[in-house]
């Protein structure tokens, strides 16, 4: 019996190992640190023998062949030690495509990839077709080909999980857009960075389709570079494309083959520029798969914005209080900006991952009347802003409650407290949701 090694036991790892399980394998699991007590559950359910705290080289080094959850960078020890020995290593998402027959629609990009995912599943939904949602939102991809069937799976794939993809093959890729972010996890090499996500398409076939911003440089210039057989929709703000989707008036007009679908801007559920070009890509995937013009446009009207994103709190005293936690680099919360068309009192700070805060200057000078730092080191973000908004409308805070209490202090009737941090959250808080919580408890608290 071939052996599986799965390493790291949190959603991708365990839907890995539960799936290896139903398909005969002997299966080992591995966790260096502590594995939460809902998937220790879910391994004794399957009865998958599994270690955490450690990883036990005799049990590990014996694989025909190892499932990397993308959390574990490659550059850790146990897994030079696994490519010293040639042992294949492959991610979750690899594993569960050789066992499903579904039409895949795969989403990646820098931002946008939640937002577009969960839009093309609502459309799916919407046309009453059987579809499951997975990757990294929600039930991992790999416990859903074991346990459930669908016709189409709608996946949400981070650059992490691309790493490690040889063979899988989507009908319908998605790259949302490409800015820096995560370049400590790529040699600071931006190539490397655009590299990975290409790597979605990398097995597309001439009947399978490629969704792209045509109007994002970096995408445009990787895809000048490389040769693809698929079919390309790019989408535009900008100019007019012969297939694909752009931009007419007050209206997104989706082309494709010969049909056209209009969407007007002010129907569409989700504000904002960023969001034209999420309904794009989403209405485009739709289209492609075959969906009704009327499934496409009811859709893209009834669907509910999504929690941490431009998520509006609540007013107090007039001020519009605004939860973007989940904009962890500086072109998510260029897009927060963007769209604000009041004075902005503006929550920022967390982990930094080499950010450039120079392009958010022009905006900051137009929109931002005060900023409350967030974060144990804020030098950056004083170094970077201090001169615009002047060292009195610059506060350090180091707790969610204390930031909000200092933005309602800047913040006047009329104005909108942004929580869009351009960082990760873990320096204060465990993840951005829990950012995300704190935020909206102080603010229902002030
Ligand atoms: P991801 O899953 O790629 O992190 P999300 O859909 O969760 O993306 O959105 C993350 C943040 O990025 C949000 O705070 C939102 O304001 C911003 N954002 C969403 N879509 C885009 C886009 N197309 N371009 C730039 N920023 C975006």
């Amino acid at each position: 019996m071939a052996r599986i090694v799965v390493l790291g036991g949190a959603e991708s790892g365990v839907g890995a190992a539960v799936l290896a399980k139903v398909k005969g394998f002997d299966v080992f699991l591995s966790d260096k640190g502590k594995i939460a007590d809902k998937y220790i559950e879910m391994l004794e359910k399957w009865e998958i023998p599994f270690e955490q705290g450690q990883h036990t080289e005799e049990l590990i080094l014996n694989a025909d062949e190892v499932i990397k959850s993308p959390g574990i960078p490659s550059t850790v020890p146990m897994v030079r030690k696994i490519e010293e020995k040639g042992i294949g290593i492959i991610s979750e998402i690899e594993f569960a495509g050789r066992y499903d027959r579904a039409k895949k629609i795969c989403v990646t990009g820098s931002n946008g990839k939640t937002t577009t995912t969960s839009l093309i599943y609502y459309l799916f939904q919407q046309a009453g077709l059987n579809v499951g949602l997975g990757g990294n939102i929600g039930m991992s991809y790999a416990y859903q080909v074991a346990t459930e069937h669908h016709d189409y799976y709608v996946l949400e794939i981070s650059s992490f999980q691309l790493d490690n993809c040889y063979a899988f093959r989507p009908d319908i890729a998605v790259i949302t857009n490409i800015t820096p972010d995560h370049l400590d996890r790529y040699d600071y090499k931006m190539e490397n960075y655009v590299r990975s996500k290409f790597r979605i398409i990398r097995n597309l076939r001439p009947e399978d389709c490629f969704i792209f911003d045509s109007d994002d440089e970096i995408t445009v210039g990787h895809l000048d570079k490389i040769l693809t057989q698929a079919r390309l929709l790019p989408f535009s703000q900008k100019e007019e494309v012969q297939q694909g989707a752009f931009l007419q008036d007050d209206k997104i007009v989706v082309r494709y083959e010969k049909d056209e679908c209009d969407l007007y801007l002010e129907e569409l559920a989700l504000g904002g520029k960023h969001n034209i070009y999420n309904s794009m890509a989403a209405a485009l995937a739709a289209k492609a798969a075959g969906i009704d013009n009327k499934y496409i446009r009811e859709g893209l009207e009834t669907f509910a914005p999504i929690e941490h994103r431009l998520e509006p709190v609540m007013s107090v005293g007039g001020v519009l209080y605004i939860n973007d936690s989940k904009a962890t680099n500086v072109d998510a919360a260029w897009y927060a900006l963007e769209c604000q068309k009041r004075p902005v009192v503006w929550i920022v700070g967390g982990g930094d991952k080499g950010n450039d805060y120079s392009v958010l200057l022009d905006l900051v000078r137009e929109k931002v009347k005060a900023i409350v730092c967030m974060g144990l080191d804020n030098r950056k973000f004083h170094e970077s802003f201090e001169s615009i908004v002047g060292a009195d409308k610059m506060v350090d805070t180091k707790s969610a409650e204390e930031a909000v209490k200092a933005a309602s202090k800047f913040a006047s009737d009329g104005d909108v407290v942004l929580l869009s941090p351009c960082c990760t959250s873990f320096d204060l808080f465990s993840c951005y949701e829990e950012r995300g919580d704190k935020f909206k408890e102080a603010v229902r608290n002030l």
